[in-house]
């Protein structure tokens, strides 16, 4: 396993619509793996593969190693099938250092996601761990903590990452 560097802002591979991730090659098995264990290091809560600098649909979560306890999810092509109430959560992003932000989200969701041998399966998530999937969910669509930031906040975060990139 490896530790992988983690692209942040304004990284445009951040910014791009992953295409599917194929189950039960190596290179998926391996990326999950360097994944998981890049966000225990970081630490987080849960990592996207355009985060690591790759296209494509693979997220990994584990919302209990926020609390000392090890329950890692690796979910191929996920998708949010249903969704109930609303639950607003200050968030962090590996990608975006020093940013948080809160956002209002769904409190339950289903998630329909591919697992590494390739089975469609489905999973029910409640709280930290249903915050955590929509946000991983939203980085493969290229969607980031950012867009859900007022314009001002939006501007100041945009030019504080610029410059931080010009020295
Ligand atoms: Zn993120």
């Amino acid at each position: 396993m490896a530790i992988l560097p983690i692209r942040t802002y304004p990284d445009p591979v951040l910014r791009q619509e992953c295409g599917d991730a194929e189950p039960g090659t190596d290179m998926i098995r391996k990326l999950s793996e360097d994944m998981l264990e890049t966000m225990y290091s970081a630490p987080g809560v849960g990592l996207a593969a355009p985060q690591v600098g790759l296209a494509i649909g693979i997220i990994v979560v584990d919302a209990g190693s926020a609390m000392g306890q090890r329950d890692p999810h690796v979910l191929l092509n996920p998708v949010i099938t249903a969704s109930a109430e609303s639950i607003a959560f200050e968030e962090g992003c590996l990608s975006l250092p020093e940013f948080t932000q809160e956002v209002q989200r769904a409190r339950v969701v289903q998630v329909s996601y591919t697992d590494l041998e390739g089975n469609r399966r489905n999973l029910l998530a409640e709280d930290l761990f249903a915050v955590t999937l929509q946000h991983e969910i939203d980085h493969l669509h290229g969607r980031l903590l950012l867009d859900y930031a007022s314009m001002v906040r939006r501007d100041m975060y945009r030019r504080k990452a610029r410059k931080k990139k010009a020295l």
